[in-house]
């Protein structure tokens, strides 16, 4: 199971994917997927791409880099969710760098100022 990121960080992702989407329905799936990622959304990554769990009933969704997703929107070409949650954690992964243990930041005093 994915560990998904903190919702202030799917947040951004989401609204920077808003920025860039293309019609109406495609918003829809962003806003959708954005309110299932901060519900629990169950998601996995597996050889080819990701498992994503339905929200609406038990289908699990094998959202695949190179095919996309094969629910019934997916499949005629439309956006999903399920793949617009992928993208949103994709998009995200911009935002989490990890950070430094405090012990590791060193202070290195800039010479150039002492001569
Ligand atoms: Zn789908």
């Amino acid at each position: 199971m994915l560990t998904l990121p903190p919702t202030k960080i799917i947040s951004q992702a989401a609204q920077a994917l808003l920025e860039r989407a293309g019609d109406t329905r495609e918003k829809n799936a962003i806003n959708k997927a954005e309110l299932a990622l901060k519900s629990g959304m169950t998601i996995a990554d597996c050889a080819d791409g990701w498992l994503v769990a339905s929200t609406r009933n038990e289908h699990v969704y094998r959202v695949s880099n190179v095919y996309g997703c094969p629910c019934k929107a997916g499949a005629s070409g439309k956006a999903c969710y399920h793949k617009q949650a992928i993208e949103i954690l994709i998009e995200a992964g911009q935002y989490t760098m990890p950070a430094l243990p405090r012990s590791r930041v060193v202070y290195e005093p800039d010479v150039s100022e002492w001569f």
